[in-house]
């Protein structure tokens, strides 16, 4: 077994190293400015334009398509490391380099499945990285963790028009504040009483200024609007019509596309989760030796050895799992490691939350404030808990699979 990167891996990881250093940490504070001076926080800051170009510049853009067709054509194995490194800056790194969720499944599906005019209308320019997305599947009326819950209706129109009338509501539809948003993928069922659950939903296209379509609030995490990610919203559709050229791949197919999207998703989050526990520990580190306590400096005390240490030892054993993962996915597909997908899920948020948690603890008051990224890393990452799948639901799919074996 080979626990080296390979060259190309290597070579990229120098040039991102370098780019986040010269560039995405000093613009931490410039974004934070910015987007104080704007005329709606949600706008998107002139320095993340700055950075995006300047990544494209570098060659750091659209890293995560392992479709060489339209991205950089690496494996899981080969992006794994270099989308820990954006986790060090999830607010800016990852949109820097255009490799942000949700625009990254987003681009996925429509590069897997979409036709040729949804992907010369859509998936070129959030390749360019010139507009944003949205994924709509979760509802606030039903449990949509069980996404055959979704309610929203795609219909055929009745008048003889060939359109589609989308009917529904939407929350936690993530990026659809940002203005630049400008299409949402929409899920919803175009046959609710079909006898199959599964063959019940379907996914359509619905550009944001389609007349029926109201972004009608920001939803909060943690009571605070997420300004970075382009806010989470709730997305009314009212009778919202889109051409039936609109809808993706075919009827009745959009739980497996669903399904499709989520995979590299959830790997993509973990990478990313590591990153961030690794500036966790950096920001430990940093801070323990830099101020004293009843007569020693922070890095003496005995508890807080074993935070380091304990983090430390969490974090390579994340990384080993999740790079078995990214290199199963790329050996024997996202069907064969779906295990690993759903365990790398479970473990990562909650491991990472905890580093956070004690990272916090030891900065005291610094550590719930804004001068330190720690209090956005944590909601960020408590927030994986839930989002893409809650961790029972992952949990009981992998222990039907395991117990599948016995029975
Ligand atoms: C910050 C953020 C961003 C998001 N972005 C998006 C987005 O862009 N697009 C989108 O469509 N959605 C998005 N979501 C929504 C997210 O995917 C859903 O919240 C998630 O799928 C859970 O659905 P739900 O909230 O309806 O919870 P429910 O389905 O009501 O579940 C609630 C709780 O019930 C428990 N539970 C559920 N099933 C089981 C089970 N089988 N066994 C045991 N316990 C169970 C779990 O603890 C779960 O947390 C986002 C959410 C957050 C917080």
């Amino acid at each position: 077994m080979d626990f080296a990167f390979d060259a190309r891996t290597e070579e990229l990881r120098g040039r991102l190293l370098a780019f986040m250093d010269e560039h995405v940490l000093p613009a931490e504070a410039v974004a934070e400015e910015q987007r104080a001076a704007l005329a709606s926080p949600w706008d998107t800051p002139a320095v993340v334009e700055e950075l995006k170009a300047e990544a494209r510049r570098r060659g750091l853009w659209n890293l995560f398509l392992p479709d060489s067709e339209y991205g950089a054509g690496l494996t899981n194995l080969q992006y794994a490391p270099l989308a820990e490194i954006t986790g060090r800056s999830p607010q800016l790194a990852p949109t820097a380099l255009n490799c942000a969720a949700p625009d990254t499944g987003n681009m996925e599906v429509l590069a897997q499945f979409g036709d040729e005019r949804q992907r010369k209308q859509w998936l070129e320019p959030l390749l360019a990285g010139e507009i944003r997305s949205a994924f709509a599947m979760t509802e606030p009326d039903v449990a949509s963790s069980d996404a055959t819950n979704i309610t929203t209706r795609i219909e055929r129109a009745s008048d003889g028009t060939d359109e589609y009338v989308i009917t529904g509501r939407k929350w936690y539809i993530s990026g659809a504040m940002n203005p630049d948003c400008a299409i949402f993928i929409v899920m919803g069922k175009t046959d609710p009483d079909g006898a199959d659950i599964r063959r019940q939903q379907s996914m359509v296209l619905v550009p944001r200024d389609t007349p029926g379509v109201t972004v009608k609030r920001a939803m909060k995490v943690f009571g605070y609007e997420d300004h970075s990610h382009g806010g989470h919203a709730e997305v009314v559709f009212d009778h919202a019509r889109v051409p039936v050229t609109n809808l993706i791949g075919e009827e009745g197919g959009g739980f497996a596309i669903a399904q499709a999207r989520l995979g590299p998703g959830r790997i993509h989050h973990c990478m990313r989760l590591i990153g961030m526990a690794e500036r966790a520990i950096e920001l430990m580190c940093r801070r323990a030796v830099s101020r004293d306590a009843f007569g020693k400096a922070l890095a003496q005390q005995g508890v807080v050895h074993n935070w380091i240490a304990d983090a430390r030892v969490t974090v390579e054993q994340l990384r080993l799992l999740v790079l078995k993962t990214a290199w199963m996915m790329d050996t024997v597909g996202n069907r064969g490691a779906h295990t690993e997908i759903q365990a790398i899920k479970i473990a990562t948020p909650r491991a990472v939350v905890d580093i956070l948690d004690r990272a916090i603890q030891l900065h005291g008051a610094g550590g719930v404030s804004q001068d330190f990224p720690l209090a956005e890393l944590y909601a960020g990452a408590r927030t994986l808990m839930i989002a893409d799948g809650p961790d029972e639901v992952h949990q009981r799919s992998l222990a039907r699979r395991e117990l599948k074996k016995y029975l």
